[in-house]
Order: C-alpha cells, then sequence, then structure tokens
C-alpha cells in the first residue's frame, strides 16, 4: 500500500472496534522510506504496536566509511536511534485519546554506546524500529488521529533523522570517533600491561546516586593522573591522550571517606562500555572482562567450589560443590568471584562498600583469639596473591578501612580531595615495620577452577501451558515460573540488555546449545558466536515465528547487547539451575 491506501484503509474502520487496526498492518511506500507496519496492538492499553520506518541508502546517504567496522556501525546506528528520539521530541505531539493513544517512542539508550536493535545500518537501507501507540476513544479507532501521527508525524521523524543530509556532520563524526576511540584504546589496555587508563580532564562524578549524567558545577574536579602512573596512548581519531594507568596486579585504592574512592571505582566498572561524547568518562576505559564483586547475600548458590575462600562449614556443608537457598555474605561474595572467573573473567573490581568484612579481612588480633581451625573463610586477602599467580587475575580493590592490603598490594593509589596520588613505597614500608604479623590462611595456593556444566531441564521458561520470559524492568527476569533477581548485578546498565538477557537464553534453549555437556562459557560463547554472526535480532522468539509465517520478521526493536558476564550473572541466579560438575 502507499500512503493514500493507508488513509483509505483508516478512514474505513474510524469508530470501529480496536481490533480493526489489525488491517493496517504491513508496509507502506512513502516518498522517501517504507513504514512496514509489524505488530498491531490488540489495546490501546496494551504494548504499543511496533513499527520500522526504511530509508533506502542511495538516498539516506551514510557512506560506506561510516560504518566500515562494528564499532563505527554500532556508533552510527546508536547516533540514529538518538536522532529519531530527538526528532519524537520535536515533532509528536502525545496523547491523542485512551491508553497508550498518540505515543511514538525509540529504544535510544543512556549514556553508554551499545550495540542494540533500534536502529539497522547496511549498504542497502538505514532502518528505524519503533514503538506507536495507535489512538483510541475508549475502544474504538480514532481513524483522524492515526492518520496525523502515521501520515504526519512519522514522516516528519524520519525527514529529520534518517538523512545524512539533515543530521550534523560534526556531532555525528564525533559520535563514531569517540566511539573507536574508546575501543582502540580498551584493546590497547593489555599490550601495555594495564588492566584501566582514565585520561586527564575525565569528569568521573556523576549528578546523583540515580543519574547517570555528569556531575556539573565550579566544585567538579576533573581527573589529573599520578606522577608514578602517568600513561600516554596514541588513539586513531583524538590522538595522543595523556592520564593515568592501572597495571595488571592488585592495585588498591585507599583515602579518607569521601574523597572519591569509589566513584574511580565506579568509572571503572562503567568503563567496560562506550560512552557518548559529553559524559566525562568518554576515556576512562576498563578492560572488558572487568567484573564488579560485591556481597549479595540471600542470593542463591548452586554447586560453586568456595572452598579457597571457605571451607569446614558448620555440618560438613560441602565447599567444593556448594549450594545454597540463601547464601551469606561472605559466601555469596565468594561464589560471586568464582562464577566471575568461570565465565572468563580475570579482573575483579571490588569496593569496601559493598563487600563482607569478614571476607575481606582478618587482622592478627582476631587471628590470635579465633584460631583458623575455627574460622571458616580465608580471606581474600590472603587469596588474591594466588588469584594473580596462579590464573592472571588482577584486582582493582577499594580499602580505605584496613591496612591489611598493603603487603599484597602492588599498585597503592591514595584519593585525596578527589586527586590521585601514588603511595605504593609509604604502604610497604609502612607494612614492613608491622610489629605484629599477620599469618597468611591460604596455604600458598587457590587451586584450580572447576567446570560446571548447566542442565537444560532446569532452565524451563514453560509457565502453564506456554512459554513466557520477560524482563521486568532494569534488575528483573520473569522466567517461566520463576523470578530472576539482578538487583546486585551492577554492571547491568540498560533495561534492553536485561531484556536480551532473557530472550538469549530463551533462544540457547530453543536452539538446543544446553545440551548438558557444554560448560558455562562455553554455552555463553554459542550464544555470541550467532549474536556476532546473525546480528542481535536473532534472539527475538517473534523472528522466528514470523519467518515461519512468511511475515518480514517483525521484530521488538529494543534489545541491547549484555556482555558475557552479565549472561552468565543471569544463569547462576536462576533460582532452579542445576548443573554437573
Ligand atoms: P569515597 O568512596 O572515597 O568515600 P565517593 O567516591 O563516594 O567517596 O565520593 C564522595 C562524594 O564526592 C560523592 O558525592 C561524589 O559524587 C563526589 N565526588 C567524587 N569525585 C568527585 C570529583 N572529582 N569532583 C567533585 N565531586 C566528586
Ligand atoms: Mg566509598
Amino acid at each position: 500500500m502507499d500512503a493514500t491506501d493507508l488513509q483509505r484503509k483508516l478512514t474505513s474502520i474510524d469508530g470501529h472496534g480496536y481490533k480493526s487496526y489489525r488491517q493496517i498492518a504491513g508496509s507502506c511506500n512513502f516518498p522517501k522510506f517504507t513504514l512496514f507496519i509489524d505488530y498491531v496492538q490488540g489495546d490501546p492499553f496494551a504494548a504499543p504496536s511496533r513499527m520500522r520506518a526504511r530509508v533506502a541508502q542511495s538516498d539516506a546517504g551514510f557512506e560506506g566509511r561510516l560504518y566500515e567496522n562494528a564499532v563505527r556501525r554500532t556508533a552510527l546506528e546508536d547516533y540514529l536511534a538518538r536522532a529519531f528520539a530527538h526528532a519524537i521530541g520535536k515533532f509528536v505531539k502525545g496523547k491523542r485519546g485512551t491508553g497508550k493513544s498518540g505515543f511514538i517512542g525509540i529504544d535510544s539508550g543512556g549514556q553508554e554506546i551499545l550495540e542494540r536493535t533500534a536502529a539497522v545500518v547496511c549498504e542497502e537501507y538505514v532502518e528505524v524500529r519503533f514503538a506507536a501507540g495507535l489512538p483510541a476513544e475508549g475502544r474504538r479507532c480514532l481513524s483522524r488521529e492515526a492518520e496525523a501521527m502515521l501520515i504526519g508525524e512519522v514522516p516528519e521523524l524520519v525527514e529529520a533523522s534518517l538523512f545524512k543530509a539533515v543530521l550534523d556532520e560534526k556531532k555525528l563524526k564525533a559520535h563514531i570517533e569517540a566511539a573507536e576511540d574508546q575501543e582502540a584504546l580498551r584493546e590497547q589496555l593489555s599490550a601495555a600491561g594495564l588492566v584501566a587508563f582514565v585520561a586527564d580532564g575525565s569528569i568521573l562524578p556523576r549528578e546523583s546516586g540515580i543519574k547517570d549524567k555528569p556531575l556539573a558545577g565550579s566544585n567538579v574536579v576533573s581527573f589529573l593522573s599520578p606522577p608514578g602512573l602517568n600513561r600516554e596512548f596514541n588513539l586513531p581519531n583524538r590522538g595522543r591522550v595523556k592520564g593515568m594507568g592501572i597495571p595488571e596486579g592488585v592495585t588498591l585504592i585507599v583515602g579518607g571517606g569521601y574523597h572519591g574512592k569509589s566513584t574511580l571505582l565506579f568509572a571503572l566498572e562503567r568503563g567496560v562500555y562506550n560512552h557518548i561524547p559529553g559524559d566525562g568518562r568518554e576515556l576512562a576505559i576498563c578492560r572488558g572482562d572487568g567484573v564488579k564483586i560485591r556481597a549479595e547475600d540471600g542470593r542463591r548458590i548452586e554447586k560453586v567450589d568456595i572452598d579457597p575462600f571457605i571451607s569446614n562449614l558448620p555440618f560438613g556443608a560441602d565447599t567444593r560443590s556448594f549450594r545454597t537457598e540463601n547464601a551469606s555474605g561472605s559466601t555469596s561474595q565468594a561464589a560471586n568471584i568464582v562464577e566471575a572467573l568461570e565465565a572468563g573473567s580475570r579482573l575483579l573490581l571490588i569496593d569496601e562498600d559493598t563487600s563482607a568484612t569478614n571476607f575481606m579481612i582478618r587482622d592478627e588480633m582476631m587471628q590470635k583469639l579465633i584460631v583458623k581451625e575455627k574460622e571458616p573463610i580465608t580471606p581474600f586477602v590472603d587469596q588474591v596473591r594466588n588469584l594473580h599467580h596462579e590464573h592472571g587475575v588482577s584486582t582493582v580493590l577499594v580499602m580505605g578501612g584496613s591496612g591489611d592490603y598493603f603487603e599484597v598490594a602492588d599498585t597503592v593509589i591514595a584519593m585525596e580531595e578527589y586527586v590521585p596520588r601514588v603511595v605504593t613505597a609509604q604502604a610497604r614500608r609502612i607494612a614492613a615495620s608491622r610489629k605484629d604479623v599477620r599469618i597468611g590462611e591460604s596455604g600458598g595456593r587457590f587451586g584450580p577452577l572447576l567446570r560446571r556444566v548447566p542442565l537444560a531441564r532446569s532452565l524451563s521458561p514453560r509457565r502453564g501451558s506456554k512459554e513466557k520470559v520477560a524482563a521486568k524492568g532494569l534488575k528483573s527476569i520473569l522466567f517461566g515460573r520463576q523470578t530472576i533477581d539482578l538487583a546486585s548485578v551492577e554492571q547491568l546498565v540498560d533495561r534492553s540488555q536485561t531484556r536480551a538477557l532473557g530472550d538469549l537464553v530463551w533462544y540457547g534453549l530453543r536452539r538446543g546449545y544446553f545440551d548438558d555437556e557444554t560448560g558455562m562459557a562455553e554455552v555463553i560463547d554459542r550464544l555470541l558466536a550467532d549474536v556476532t554472526e546473525a546480528g542481535l535480532d536473532i534472539i527475538s522468539p517473534y523472528g522466528e515465528e514470523d519467518a515461519r509465517k512468511g511475515r518480514p520478521g517483525a521484530h521488538p526493536g529494543n534489545y541491547a547487547l549484555p556482555r558475557r558476564y552479565e549472561i552468565a550473572a543471569m544463569l547462576n541466579r536462576m533460582r532452579s539451575l542445576e548443573v554437573n560438575m
């Protein structure tokens, strides 16, 4: 159909029951683009209808250089989704009746530039996927309003965002180049012997505990690297940058309360992702395998070998294959570490603020009062070096409350009024002059990392006679009959990542990737290999159904790619998970 046909169809259903909107499903040719009406909502209060607008690349005019590799393509797609979102703010009237009538929205993301399905750029076309609430009065079609949206507003949105000629070329270029520089820097870290880099001039603090925008005002201290850790990198677009390099090994961040320790660590946690220009953390970069580790009491643990940290529990609980429905602070933190290593991480990020004290330290006085035989916990301080020797695991640790880590740290950074200073030598001297020495409790060995195999039967998405998987906000997933609590998975940053997590695992089940032989890490490898090859769209349960019915793939258009560590975190937090070891 074309716009005239669409208009005619709309007119013919005016005032009819809402389900009559089903008749407009399909594709509609406008002079400059094609509108695909993939899914029509059944009710004005239900999830809005799903549409795509596609412009031929010959008209859109984005030259190949702008999307010649994965990082550039992701950044360009990200930019287009944001441009479309911006146009929505400008051109869309909003409410046009009951329920979601008149709403138009696109999943354009926050401060990160993530691979997402909201926009697609390829040689043939550029496309955005958006949601639109078809207008109703009560539960009757409001055709004139629908016409104003689909034939009035949507073309305006497309014309304001999907043609290179109408976009701010400088901003577009800066967006793509910023992402490329971040990726390039991250790729150079390992060769430089670093786990992270924070460029001078970075703005690390955020507006508030719930807002991810940079803190503004005259009291913001921009980052300045300390003598001793100055490093320089050459980036493809920005050229030479200077800043602080955090070396591999064990790094301690110390300093007085409220002096910016946690803010620095938080920047590293988020530095596994690329950020948009203006975020302040564009060049605060962490190795991609950095995983935030914290205590998480109450979580479930399924057969995890926490023995390096915890053994000889009361009633002889098996700590080589530890399971509990209700973990303590220390057992949960131990499991979080072992699971992160299992998923492939070799970089742990830990903050005293969110750690179990008895997991982190046990000082010499306590060692005298409670002898080792009576204490199941081998504190992290006694394993952090073994982890580095045996498994190449680096740790960045915020610890302002205890000096016990001076002896095991390779690098000690003190934060003083938000400015870092290297104090490794002083810390060593103080540790050496200590009279009453702690006794190491690890026996000098961390031990092997065991492989676990998740069992398919334990991951059922069944709910009654149907299968159901749905993200509930950022930190919760409904999976079949259970709700998975991800509240403590701190590097899950975007609701669309959460949506993708549930559907990724569901996809893996449909594909038979959980075959009761493949280990946790290898299953995740398979999932991500498919995404790399076929795009994130592939995980959508709708795509497959539509392919079967011979329709052009309807798709949610609101996935963002999670990391492998968050996929593992989700699986490990399923209350039903069973594994073989
Ligand atoms: P710590 O972990 O050392 O106790 P935080 O990192 O939590 O301290 O920071 C304390 C406060 O200082 C927070 O409100 C944070 O937003 C603010 N802050 C952190 N870094 C800076 C900075 N560079 N400039 C201004 N304020 C900052
Ligand atoms: Mg803190």
